[in-house]
């Protein structure tokens, strides 16, 4: 078959697939079609593509010919008119969110692919291009917040005096939460987290974070290891609790997300203002909304002397990483579709290809997806 790799057409600076990953699905028969310019945000030229046994050709060409249409971001409302019903699309266009985008691909008869639905199973571990976007994410977030802060990080013990270490929120402990403790560590930070599940305690504090516990979180063991939604209840006292670490914060790295649902609002407005000026928000909720009331998306805004950055891809500003990494997960989730003689071989009784399934034949496979548009 032909994978076709696309150069992708929103403000994103990676690229589905490296170079480096060619020569194992050339391995697998598979022939690699690359977009003119597809790698290049990403340092990855087109000789470099056909130095490792791709074929570089026009978008139009890449449309027409593969089997596997392949990109990181949804598609343009151009573009899925150009996807024939004999094609698989695959990327990640997080279906519980843009549920109308689904609707289109199933109207179309489109089989479409979702990597942001890879079930959260060990298995699946190595094609998990959420937890490898999030490692970026709360790296990234960490950094430029140390940038933009006008004191430092770390504790300095001088002569020209003692420098405090900064103190540092962190509000959500999922994969950029734990990264962001991780690296706000590193530079020297003393570092506080919230979250509402309180099996992430141990690793808290295991990255030398020290968990605040709200009491009355609501979990659900059925939720699939995700946060649900709170009670007004429980609301109330962990804004209360949040609000009371806010002042003492010189950085919030806010990470708090529900899958599906708009993320919850964890600093209201009035908790900004309570903090120091100088002290840095980073949200890298902004596109379900942001943890902070004041968050634009993809901006970056001032709110009584306190920075606000509505981050919400950093992945696309580390794309030399981000891209290797994101790919090697492609690679991994394209070995459980391919099949001999490099041909598609779609097992539906598997539980990661069918949870990575959107739609298929005017159907919704994916049941989390299902339930949200039925
Ligand atoms: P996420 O991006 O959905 O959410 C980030 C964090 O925000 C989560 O820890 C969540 O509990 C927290 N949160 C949500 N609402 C909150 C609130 N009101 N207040 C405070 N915190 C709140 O999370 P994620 O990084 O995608 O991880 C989700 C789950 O998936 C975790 O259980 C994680 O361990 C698990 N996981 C499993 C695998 C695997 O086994 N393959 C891989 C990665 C992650």
């Amino acid at each position: 078959m032909i994978l076709g790799l696309l150069k992708e057409q929103s403000n994103e600076n990676r690229v589905a697939l490296l170079p480096e990953i060619v020569q194992s699905l050339s391995d697998l028969k598979v022939e690699v079609w690359v977009e003119q310019d597809a790698g290049a945000n990403a340092l990855a030229t087109d000789a470099d593509y056909e130095n490792a046994g791709a074929k570089v050709v026009s978008r139009k060409e890449v449309f027409e010919k593969s089997d596997v249409l392949l990109q990181i971001q949804s598609p343009v409302a151009e573009d899925i008119k150009k996807i024939a019903k004999n094609q698989v699309w695959i990327s990640a266009f997080n279906p519980l969110w843009d549920t109308e985008l689904v609707k289109t691909f199933l109207e179309k008869g489109i089989t479409t692919f979702s990597l942001d639905s890879i079930p959260r199973t060990t298995r699946a571990q190595a094609m998990d291009i959420l937890s490898s976007m999030a490692t970026v994410a709360g790296y990234k977030a960490v950094l430029e917040a140390a940038i933009k802060l006008p004191t430092f990080f770390p504790m300095f013990m001088t002569a020209a005096g003692t420098i405090r270490p900064a103190n540092v929120l962190i509000l959500g402990a999922g994969v950029a939460g734990l990264q962001g403790i991780a690296t706000a560590r590193k530079l020297g930070a003393q570092v506080q987290v919230f979250d509402v599940r309180s099996a992430v305690k141990e690793e808290v504090m295991s990255l030398g974070g020290k968990f605040v516990e709200v009491e009355g979180a609501t979990e659900d063991k059925e939720a699939g290891g995700y946060a649900v939604e709170q009670t007004e209840e429980y609301k109330k006292k962990q804004q209360q609790a949040v609000n009371d670490h806010a002042a003492k914060a010189n950085v919030i790295i806010c990470t708090a997300q529900i899958p599906g649902k708009k993320a919850p609002v964890l600093i209201s407005k009035e908790t900004v203002e309570t903090m120091k000026p100088g002290s840095v928000i980073i949200d890298l909720a902004a596109s379900t909304g942001g943890n902070c009331e004041l968050t634009e998306n993809d901006k970056t805004i001032e709110h009584k002397g306190v920075t606000i950055v509505g981050e919400s891809n950093y992945p696309s500003q580390m794309p030399v990483d981000a891209s290797r990494m994101f790919g090697k997960n492609v690679l991994n989730f394209l070995k459980l579709i391919i099949g001999e003689e490099g041909a598609l071989n779609l097992n539906f009784e598997d539980d990661i290809v069918k949870g990575t399934c959107i739609t298929n034949k005017g159907e919704i496979y994916n049941e989390r997806v299902k339930s949200v548009i039925e």
